[in-house]
């Protein structure tokens, strides 16, 4: 299922542009538009899922591929053996601003949290 009013739904739809760098079955992974950092991507899974509380809608196969997809991505931007930080954002405090369970890859300089 896909949320209409969610901006990341309408990428995965195609309705909303985004720098996509990979498009596989279940998981997408894109360019944020407002980068924190010289490498700045976001890999989601392709089903609406709000957030950590809805993980266990997510199929294993599509969370492992999530993870997989970060490193793939780190190793395509020349990030991955200086490093980088794969986050997730869950909830309020963490200052989740879209809920479309996503993480994000940030690499490229030093990443500190928060
Ligand atoms: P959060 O704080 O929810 O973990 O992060 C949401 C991220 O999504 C932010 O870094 C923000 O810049 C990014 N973002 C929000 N709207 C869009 C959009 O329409 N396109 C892209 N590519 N990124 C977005
Ligand atoms: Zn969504």
């Amino acid at each position: 299922m896909s949320d209409d009013n969610c901006v990341f739904c309408k990428i995965v739809g195609g309705e909303l542009e985004a720098e996509i760098l990979r498009d596989e079955d279940g998981v997408l992974a894109f360019r944020d538009i407002n980068g924190r950092a010289p490498v700045h991507v976001l890999v989601i899974p392709k089903e609406h899922v709000s957030s950590l509380a809805g993980i266990g809608k997510v199929p294993d196969g599509v969370t492992k591929r999530i993870f997989e997809v970060a490193q793939d991505v780190a190793e395509s931007e020349g990030i991955a053996k200086s490093g980088y930080a794969f986050r997730i954002n869950n909830g309020p405090d963490a200052g989740q601003e879209v809920f479309h369970l996503h993480a994000h890859v940030m690499g490229g300089e030093r990443v500190r949290m928060p």
